[in-house]
């Protein structure tokens, strides 16, 4: 094994899929576990944290990992941070696959803020009804405003939330802006939450909000480790690979 692949979004799945098609570049992808049931990957798979930086220098060292493409999901923070010191620290070359940031146009109604609790204050204090897309792994910072009435769409079951007033729905993206419409007016929907992540698959809620001229809260990307090359697309990542941060034949 000689690409490390660390995955969770569309955008790593389809550079597996890339991949698995290329003998010449062997790669194994990694996953967090987070979804209970992942989608089926292409390539060989290996799921769970590495153990902070310590724990993947020891894994590049042990796997000979001669290129690693950090392909998380945008709000990953913690894991694109380990990513960039270990590879610096082990002298292996890292590519971080990022896709490019959602931006307001005309008729969107936004409130950016910094972080989940940016968003609990930009709520107010008057009860609305909220449709909260922030994944499951966020919900108790809303927990500080139970007056609000949550409709939470997740992938795997919400667990235990102190919230009086949730509604949970369950769905895998990609979604679709007419169900994403008639499901905002079916729910009398007052103000959408939304992370910045830039998917297309989850980008029809955003149309659909600006259909209704409903605000949306939505919460900025974390800041980036510095002085990682970035490209934005699967492609671009298999041409760095290409070009030599390949493993050698
Ligand atoms: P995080 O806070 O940056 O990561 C926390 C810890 O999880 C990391 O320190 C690492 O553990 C482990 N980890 C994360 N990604 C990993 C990977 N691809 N392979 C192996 N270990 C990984 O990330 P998160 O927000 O919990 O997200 C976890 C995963 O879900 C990511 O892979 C991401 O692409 C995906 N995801 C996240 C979001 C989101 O909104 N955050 C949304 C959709 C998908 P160790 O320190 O032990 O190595």
């Amino acid at each position: 094994m000689t690409i490390l692949l660390l995955g969770g979004t569309t955008e790593a799945t389809a550079l597996a899929h890339r991949l698995a098609a290329r003998p010449d570049l062997p790669a194994t992808l990694s996953l967090a576990g987070r979804t209970s049931a992942p989608r089926a990957a292409p390539l060989p798979t290996r799921i769970g944290g590495f153990g902070g930086v310590e724990g993947l220098v020891a894994f590049l060292r042990s796997e000979g990992v001669r290129a690693v493409v950090d392909a998380t999901h945008p709000f990953a923070a913690r894991m694109s941070r380990n990513a960039a010191e270990a590879c610096r620290s082990a002298g292996v070359p890292l590519l971080a696959l990022v896709r490019p940031e959602w931006t307001p146009g005309p008729g969107d109604r936004w409130t950016i803020v910094p972080d989940m609790a940016g968003a609990v204050a930009a709520l107010g204090v008057a009860p609305k009804r909220v449709f909260l897309t922030v994944g499951r792994l966020e919900l108790a910072a809303f927990e500080a405003a139970p007056q609000h009435a949550y409709l939470v769409r997740t992938i795997d079951p919400v667990g235990e939330v102190a919230l009086p007033d949730l509604v949970e729905i369950r769905h895998r993206p990609p979604f679709d802006e007419a169900a994403e419409r008639a499901l905002m007016e079916a729910e009398r929907i007052d103000v959408l939450v939304t992370k910045n992540s830039g998917a297309a698959a989850t980008r029809p809620k955003l149309d659909a909000a600006r259909a209704l001229s409903l605000p949306v809260i939505v919460v900025a990307r974390p800041a980036r480790p510095e002085g990682v090359e970035t490209v934005a697309t699967p492609q671009e990542a298999l041409a760095w690979l290409e070009r030599g941060h390949a493993p050698a034949p």
